[in-house]
């Protein structure tokens, strides 16, 4: 659910270079050091804190458990992507089996999210369906749903693939995301409409090709709701909105309201909380995805290039 292979982002080290990549103006990042000093460098952590979960699965099952007080659920993810060396695959499968043990172990309600190339896509299509199929069939064992990311249109068929496998094998314990920025995804949600599990629609992060998907965002909200009505209509075992958009989200509730079809919302850890609660309440299903581990630069700097807003909120929170 994160940004493209194609164009890598720089890694900040400092506050004050990640303020100068997110084009915050020198003179700001100067005021704020002279304010706070340079250790607002080891603030850096806390301030990431709104959208990642801490570093260890622990700290990831804390934050769940909270989570959970609001009757909001939870999808772990342990962050890591774009694995080149079968030893870090099979050690992040690795930790997605534990994971789930503890997962189970718990009274946390929530599920876990793997990304193929962080289990080994970006080694071999072999290395990916073996770690995929021990995270599923020790967690199905467990009793814990698996979800799996989607990541750019070279991955698609893999994954879909790869999903159809386990989704009958374990008779719908696994998911899968599908994009709406991808043309294609207007075929492949027939597809997906005859099998068990659950899908989950996205507006798609990675930066694909004009030739293969739509680049405008008032297209890619159209793609949106036509595939939204397609999957309330054909989708027995559900639908997942995987949004933000207030407007996705009520067209959903009138899907909903049409069809009858069961639904959930998913939402990001640190965006839209409020909203996630009121929904919840609601009593719609309610999903936070929550990602921890060491690698949580990369993942926050992207959260912040994506909306500024994020930024600024947490920098008032820590100068205040
Ligand atoms: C649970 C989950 C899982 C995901 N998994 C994947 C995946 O596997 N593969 C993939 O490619 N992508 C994934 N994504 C990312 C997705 O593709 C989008 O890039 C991302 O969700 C932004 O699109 P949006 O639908 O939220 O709406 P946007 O078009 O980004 O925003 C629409 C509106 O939502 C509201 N909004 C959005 N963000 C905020 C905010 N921070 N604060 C307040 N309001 C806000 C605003 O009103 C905004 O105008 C996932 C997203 C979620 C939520």
């Amino acid at each position: 659910m994160d940004g493209s292979r194609r164009t890598p982002a720089p890694t900040p080290r400092t506050l004050g270079s990640f303020l100068s990549i997110a084009r915050v103006p020198k003179r700001v990042v100067g005021w704020i050091y002279r304010r706070v000093g340079s250790r607002i460098d080891r603030m850096l952590p806390p301030i990431a804190s709104n959208f990642v979960a801490g570093t260890t699965p622990a700290t990831a099952l804390d934050h769940a458990a909270e989570t959970n007080r609001d009757d909001v659920a939870v999808i772990l993810n342990l962050l890591g992507e774009h694995y080149h060396d079968r030893s870090d695959a099979d050690s992040d499968a690795d930790a997605y089996v534990s994971l789930a043990a503890d997962l189970a172990a718990s009274d946390v309600e929530g599920c876990i999210s793997v990304k193929p190339s962080q289990i080994g896509l970006g080694v071999s299509d072999d290395a990916f369906r073996e770690n995929l199929a021990r995270i599923v069939d020790e967690a199905t064992e467990a009793g814990v749903f698996v979800w799996i990311d989607m990541e750019d249109h070279e991955t698609t068929d893999v994954t879909l693939d790869a999903f159809e496998r386990h989704a009958i094998e374990t008779n719908g314990n696994v998911g899968v995301c599908i994009q709406a920025n991808l043309e294609r995804t207007s075929e492949d949600v027939k597809r997906l409409a005859d099998l068990p599990g659950k899908v989950r629609l996205v507006k798609g992060a990675y930066d694909e090709p004009a030739e293969i998907a739509y680049k405008e965002k008032s297209r890619v909200d159209e793609a949106y709701r036509d595939l939204l009505a397609y999957m309330f209509e054909h989708f027995e075992d559900g639908v997942a909105v995987g949004s933000h958009d207030p407007a996705m989200i009520e067209y959903a509730r009138e899907l909903h309201a049409e069809h009858g079809t069961p639904y959930e919302v998913q939402m990001l850890m640190g965006v839209r909380e409020d909203a996630q609660r009121d929904i919840a309440r609601e009593g719609v299903d309610v999903y936070q995805y929550v990602p921890y581990g060491s690698k949580w630069m990369q993942y926050f700097y992207r959260r912040v290039r994506e909306r500024k807003e994020n930024l600024l909120f947490a920098l008032r929170a820590v100068l205040t």
